[in-house]
């Protein structure tokens, strides 16, 4: 997964390269190939992080809040 290129760390699977070894390794762990994994049950906005899906759904699907707690908590 890692390589080394001139003083820069490299992402083998996305190309992304890093000048420190543990922001890359941080970055293979919990980022690479997870951009945008959660989903907006209400329409087709995705996002990185889940709770931003969260953060999302309290501000434009208000009128959802009560069932999207129950979704949040068990499917997504
Ligand atoms: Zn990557
Ligand atoms: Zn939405």
């Amino acid at each position: 997964m890692l390589t080394k290129c001139f003083g820069r760390f490299i992402c083998t699977r996305c190309g992304k390269h890093y000048v420190q070894k543990s922001t890359l390794s941080r970055h293979v762990r919990y980022e690479c190939g997870k951009q945008n994994q959660f989903k907006c049950p209400y329409c087709p906005k995705t996002t990185r992080q889940k709770y931003d899906i969260k953060l999302h759904v309290l501000k434009i699907h208000q009128e959802r809040r009560d069932e999207f707690e129950i979704i949040y908590r068990y499917h997504i």
